[in-house]
This record gives structure tokens, C-alpha cells and sequence, in this order.
């Protein structure tokens, strides 16, 4: 029922590599990450969260969630409403491509927390940091059991078919 795909290709990085090859990367059409931005701005100061669908590794569909926690350090989505939400996308013949969430005083790197829930690799893992002025919005995918930066570059989405 659900469709994965797997992003990037598996790599030999150790785990005491740490500073892992960028070897996933995204494409994220500008409509979809003003969404996703926005969304985080205005829950702030809870967290934000939401999902990620398109085709491959291009990003076309940001569909913000309720943060089921209303807490400023955690997040989660109900399943049923994740549930609806994917079965919406996909009889228009798209992927869960990624999950992301914000930070609201925090730098967007993972938690102890996230680094336990960020176990697909199938999916993009995208965490938008509110921290200061300027959001810094950085992506994850999950490689062996480490998680590595995965880029993701912005284009206007006509530009994407
Ligand atoms: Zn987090």
C-alpha cells in the first residue's frame, strides 16, 4: 500500500566517519518549502511537523500536520490522519518522499530523539531550525544506522514536471 522509495545510494561511510559524504540530494520546489517554513513559523513555539511527497528525489508536495504533542521540544503525528494524507497522495500517483519537523530555539540538527524515530531510509528527513532570525532548514536521510546531511536544492516549480 505504501510506497518507498529508497533515496540515495548505500556508501561505505563507517560509523566513526562522522562527517559523512553528501550523498543524497533533493530537489524542493519553492512553493512547497515557503509552505513548510511558514507552517513552523506559525506553531511556533511548538514544534511543526508535516510530510513530504513527489516522485524520486523531487520534493513537490508539503502537507503541514498537527504536532499531536503541542510541545516545543517533540513531535508526533497521528496515524490516522498520516494514514489519510498518504492514501490522498497517492491516488495522484505520488511518493511519501519525507517527514519534516522544526526546531523552534534549537539548531537543525537531530535530537537524541529524532536520531531513534529517523530510521526509514527510505525517506528525507528534513528538520527547519527557528533559531535565529534566518530559518536553516537542513536535510537527513538515514544510511546504515547513521544518519548523514542530505542536500536539498530549491527550484520554482514550474520548472518541475
Ligand atoms: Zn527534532
Amino acid at each position: 500500500m505504501k510506497t518507498f522509495k529508497r533515496l540515495g545510494k548505500p556508501n561505505n561511510v563507517s560509523k566513526a566517519s562522522g562527517a559523512a559524504e553528501r550523498s543524497a540530494s533533493f530537489v524542493m520546489c519553492e512553493h512547497g518549502y515557503t509552505t513548510m517554513v511558514d507552517h513552523c513559523k506559525e506553531v511556533k513555539p511548538l514544534e511543526g511537523c508535516g510530510l513530504l511527497f513527489g516522485k524520486g528525489e523531487v520534493i513537490t508536495t508539503v502537507i503541514p500536520m498537527v504536532n499531536e504533542n503541542h510541545s516545543p521540544v517533540s513531535f508526533s503525528i497521528r496515524s490516522e490522519a498520516l494514514e489519510a494524507v498518504m492514501k490522498e497522495r497517492m491516488v495522484r500517483g505520488e511518493q511519501w518522499l519525507g517527514v519534516f519537523h522544526s526546531h523552534p530555539t534549537a539548531p537543525a540538527i537531530p535530537s537524541e530523539t529524532d536520531r531513534l524515530m529517523m530510521d526509514d531510509e527510505s525517506l528525507c528527513y528534513i528538520i527547519v531550525s527557528l533559531a535565529l532570525r534566518q530559518p536553516d532548514v537542513r536535510g537527513y536521510v538515514t544510511e546504515g544506522s547513521q544518519l548523514v546531511p542530505a542536500r536539498i536544492t530549491l527550484q520554482p516549480k514550474e520548472s518541475l514536471s
